[in-house]
C-alpha cells in the first residue's frame, strides 16, 4: 500500500491535475461509468465532531475507495490543528486490497475549486470579464485562484458577510495581477461569473443581484438547511450539478425544489455538458447555475492523480500491508 502524507500534497498536486481529474470523473458519472455511494455523516457526540464517509467507484478510471473525515471545531484552539480533517483510502478494484492512503485536507480544497472551474469552462460566456466572489474564507481563496485561469478576467469584485475577511481574496486577485474591488451585493450585477462559497444558512445573493448571461457557481451549500442564494434565482437559471440526488437534498437546489419552483428534472449533470449530451449554455442571456455539492468521486479522482505523481517522483512510501 502506498502512503502519500498530507505534508507532501502541496508540492505534488497541481491545479491543472485537479481540474483534469475532476472534469474526467464528472464526465464518467454522467456516462453512468462512475457512481457515488450514499454519504454517511454523523455527529459522534465527542469533541462536537462531525465525521463521515464519502465513497464511490469509477469503473472507467478503476478508482474505488472513500474519503473519511469531517469537522472538529475545537482542533485549532485546543491543539493547533486545522478543524477540517480528512484522509482518502483507495482500494484495488480487482482484489479489494487497500492500495493507497492519501492526506485529504488540501486535496478537498483543490477538488472543490476544480469543480467550479470545470463549470466555468463549460458554462460561462467565453467573453466573461468580471468575476464576483461571495465569501472570503479558506475555500474562497482556492476557488478564486483556480477560476482566474478559466477566462481572461479583468476585474474581481467581492462581498463577504464578514468584510474584514475580504483581504483573503484581494490577495489572490493581486497575485494574479487582476484588480479587486469590494462591492455591496447589488454590485454583483456587474459580474459575468459569480462564485458563492460560504457556510451560510440563509441566502445572500438574490435573483435581482444577477444579470442575464451570468454563470453562478454555488459551492458552499453541502448540507441540509444551508443556503447561499435566493431560491428564485434557480427558477430563473439553467441549473447544473455534480450529482442530482445531492443537489436536491443537500445542495442549493434543495430550497427551490422544496418551494416547488423547480423539479428534479430541471437539474442537469455538468458531466452531460462535458460529454456533449446536454447543450449547456445556449444563449448569451441565459443564467447558468452550477450547484457544486461535492462528491466522493472527486476526492478519489484527485487522490488517484496525486498517487501517480508521488510514484513518478519517488515520494510515495510503500508499506507491506
Ligand atoms: P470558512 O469558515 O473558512 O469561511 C466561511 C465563509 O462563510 C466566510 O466567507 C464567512 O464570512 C461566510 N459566512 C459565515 N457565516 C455567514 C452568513 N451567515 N452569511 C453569509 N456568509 C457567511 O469556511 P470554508 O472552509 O471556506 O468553507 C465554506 C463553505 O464551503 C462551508 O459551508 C463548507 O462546508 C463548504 N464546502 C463545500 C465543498 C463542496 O464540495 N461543495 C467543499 C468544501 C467546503
Amino acid at each position: 500500500m502506498l502512503i502519500v502524507p498530507e505534508r507532501e500534497i502541496g508540492d505534488l498536486m497541481t491545479r491543472q491535475a485537479a481540474f483534469d481529474a475532476v472534469e474526467k470523473v464528472f464526465a464518467a458519472m454522467a456516462a453512468g461509468d462512475a457512481y457515488n455511494f450514499p454519504v454517511v455523516r454523523e455527529a459522534i457526540g465527542h469533541e462536537d465532531a462531525l465525521y463521515g464517509f464519502k465513497g464511490g467507484f469509477d469503473r472507467a478510471g478503476l478508482t474505488l475507495g472513500l474519503k473519511a473525515g469531517g469537522y472538529w471545531p475545537n482542533n485549532l484552539e485546543k491543539r493547533g490543528l486545522i478543524n477540517h480533517q480528512s484522509t482518502v483510502f483507495l482500494f484495488d478494484p480487482d482484489t479489494g486490497k487497500p492500495s493507497a492512503m492519501v492526506g485529504g485536507n488540501l486535496l478537498t480544497a483543490l477538488r472543490t475549486a476544480a469543480a467550479s472551474s470545470v463549470s466555468i469552462k463549460h458554462l460561462a460566456r467565453a467573453d466573461a470579464k468580471v468575476i464576483g466572489m461571495i465569501g472570503a474564507g479558506h475555500q474562497a481563496a482556492f476557488q478564486l485562484r483556480a477560476a482566474l485561469e478559466q477566462r481572461a478576467f479583468e476585474k474581481v469584485i467581492g462581498w463577504n458577510y464578514h468584510p474584514e475577511m475580504l483581504p483573503n481574496i484581494e490577495k489572490v486577485a493581486n497575485e494574479s495581477g487582476v484588480p479587486f474591488e469590494a462591492v455591496e451585493l447589488d454590485g454583483m450585477t456587474e459580474a459575468d461569473v459569480i462564485i458563492s462559497i460560504t457556510s451560510a444558512f440563509s441566502p445572500s445573493l438574490m435573483a435581482n443581484h444577477v444579470s442575464p448571461g451570468t454563470h453562478v457557481a454555488c459551492m458552499g451549500t453541502d448540507t441540509k438547511g444551508k443556503q447561499e442564494v435566493e431560491a428564485a434565482l434557480l427558477a430563473k437559471a439553467s441549473v447544473f450539478t455534480d450529482e442530482v440526488a445531492q443537489s436536491i437534498t443537500i445542495g442549493e437546489a434543495q430550497h427551490a425544489v422544496a418551494e416547488g419552483l423547480i423539479k428534479e428534472s430541471d437539474v442537469a449533470q455538468l458531466g452531460a455538458v462535458i460529454n456533449g449530451t446536454n447543450s449547456g449554455r445556449i444563449s448569451d442571456d441565459q443564467i447558468t447555475l452550477f450547484d457544486g455539492t461535492g462528491v466522493g468521486l472527486q476526492d478519489l479522482a484527485v487522490a488517484a492523480s496525486v498517487v501517480e505523481l508521488a510514484v513518478e517522483k519517488g515520494i510515495a512510501t510503500d508499506v507491506d500491508f
